[in-house]
C-alpha cells in the first residue's frame, strides 16, 4: 500500500517534465495528433505559465482531458512560500517520496534570477552548510529540476521575465549531471525558458571528472567553483571532499573549461569569521588564482542555527576585499539577499524539518 501525507501527491502517471519531447512525440503520434501540438503545449508551459492542461485552451477539451489522464505536470507540492522585503521569494517543495527541496527567486533591478536545487541533501559535507548537515538522500530527476524552474517562473508578475539561472541550491550539481543537463536544455532552448546559456551558472565544489564532462559537452554554461580556502590543509577542514581532490586538480579542470568556453570563471569563497578571513588568507587566495581571468565571489557566512560559525566583521570583510583587489583580482561581495527568509541553501528546509520533528516529539 502506498501512503501519502496531505502535503504529498502520489504520482501514478509519467511526469511530463522528465522528457517533454520524447513523451509528447510518441503519445501524440499514437493519438493521431500532429507534432505541432507539442509546440503548443511547450508554449503554454514555458511562455503562458499554464498551471494545468485545462488552461491550454488551444487544445480541444478531449485532448486536454486525455493529456491530464496520461501525464502529471506537477509532482511537488508547496510546503512553504516565503517572501522578503527585498523581493526575494523562496519555495520549500515536498517531493512525492517525502523529501524536501528549496528553490529561490531573486529580484535585483532588472535581473530575475532563479536558484535551483539538484539533490535532496548533499554528500559533500561543507562544514558551514545547512544542506549538507544530514548527508545526501538522493538525486533529483530532470522533471523535478524543471519543475522548480516552472514554479518560480509562475511567481513573476506579468511584466517580469526570467533572466538568469544559477544552479547553486541544495546539492552538488555535478554529482547529478545526467539529470541536470536535460533540465538546463529546457532552460536554454528557444521553445523552453529561452535563457541564454551564458546566463546560466553551475556552481560546483570542484569534481574534476564531471567538470571535464561538462567541458566536453560544449562548455556552454558559466562555471563557478567553490574554493572556500586558499590552501589544501584549510580546504580539507572546510570542504571534506577536498581530502580526495587537490586544489591543483580543480584549478587545472577550471582552466581547461575556460580554454574551451572563453568565459570568465567564478571562484566562490564563503567567508567564515576567524577561520578563513584573515589578510594572510586573502594574499594566499590571490596568489593561488594568479593571473586567471576570474571573478572572486566572496560570500560572508550566513548564520545557520546549530552551527558554530560566525559572520566576519565589517572591517575583516573590507580588508579581505582590499587585499584581493590590490592583487588585481576582480571581486564581488555577494549581498546576503533574503536573510530574513533563510535564503542560504538548505536553511528553510532544515528549519521546517526541525519544527516537524519537534511537533512529533
Ligand atoms: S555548500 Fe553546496 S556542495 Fe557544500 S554541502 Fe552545501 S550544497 Fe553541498
Amino acid at each position: 500500500m502506498t501512503l501519502a501525507t496531505p502535503q504529498q501527491k502520489i504520482v501514478r502517471v509519467p511526469h511530463l517534465l522528465n522528457a517533454i519531447d520524447d513523451s509528447l512525440a510518441t503519445w501524440l503520434k499514437e493519438h493521431g495528433q500532429g507534432a505541432y501540438r507539442a509546440t503548443q503545449i511547450r508554449h503554454w508551459l514555458f511562455v503562458r505559465r499554464a498551471s494545468d492542461f485545462q488552461e491550454m485552451t488551444e487544445l480541444g477539451q478531449t485532448l486536454r482531458n486525455e493529456l491530464a489522464a496520461e501525464f502529471s505536470l506537477w509532482t511537488t507540492s508547496i510546503v512553504r512560500h516565503t517572501q522578503a522585503d527585498d523581493g526575494t521569494e523562496k519555495l520549500l517543495l515536498a517531493l512525492t517520496d517525502g523529501g524536501q527541496i528549496e528553490c529561490v527567486l531573486l529580484r535585483d533591478e532588472v535581473r530575475r534570477t532563479i536558484c535551483i536545487s539538484t539533490q535532496v541533501g548533499c554528500g559533500m559535507g561543507c562544514v558551514f552548510c545547512a544542506s549538507g548537515l544530514d548527508g545526501l538522500e538522493r538525486n533529483l530527476t530532470t522533471g523535478e529540476i524543471v519543475e522548480q524552474m516552472l514554479r518560480l517562473l509562475r511567481l513573476l508578475g506579468p511584466d517580469e521575465r526570467l533572466s538568469h539561472v544559477v544552479v547553486m541550491g541544495m546539492g552538488e550539481p555535478l554529482a547529478n549531471l545526467d539529470n541536470l543537463l536535460p533540465a538546463l536544455d529546457e532552460a536554454s532552448r528557444e521553445d523552453g525558458l529561452g535563457i541564454s546559456a551564458r546566463r546560466i551558472t553551475i556552481s560546483t565544489v570542484g569534481l574534476p571528472k564531471p567538470m571535464r564532462r561538462l567541458a566536453d559537452a560544449g562548455a556552454r554554461y558559466r562555471l563557478a567553483v567553490s574554493l572556500h580556502a586558499p590552501n589544501e590543509a584549510l580546504r580539507r577542514e572546510i570542504v571534506p571532499v577536498g581530502e580526495k581532490i587537490s586544489l591543483a586538480e580543480i584549478l587545472a579542470e577550471a582552466d581547461h573549461y575556460f580554454d574551451l568556453s572563453g568565459r570568465q570563471l567564478t571562484f566562490e569563497y564563503v567567508l567564515l569569521a576567524g577561520i578563513n578571513d584573515s589578510p594572510e588568507h586573502a594574499h594566499e587566495l590571490a596568489r593561488l588564482l594568479g593571473r586567471r581571468t576570474a571573478l572572486g565571489n566572496v560570500i560572508p557566512f550566513n548564520p545557520v542555527s546549530g552551527l558554530p560559525y560566525r559572520t566576519p566583521s565589517t572591517s575583516a570583510r573590507q580588508t579581505f576585499r582590499h587585499v584581493l583587489e590590490d592583487h588585481g583580482l576582480a571581486v564581488r561581495f555577494r549581498h546576503k539577499k533574503g536573510d530574513a527568509i533563510d535564503a542560504a541553501c538548505g536553511q528553510l528546509r532544515r528549519r521546517t524539518l526541525q519544527q516537524i520533528s519537534s511537533l512529533k516529539a
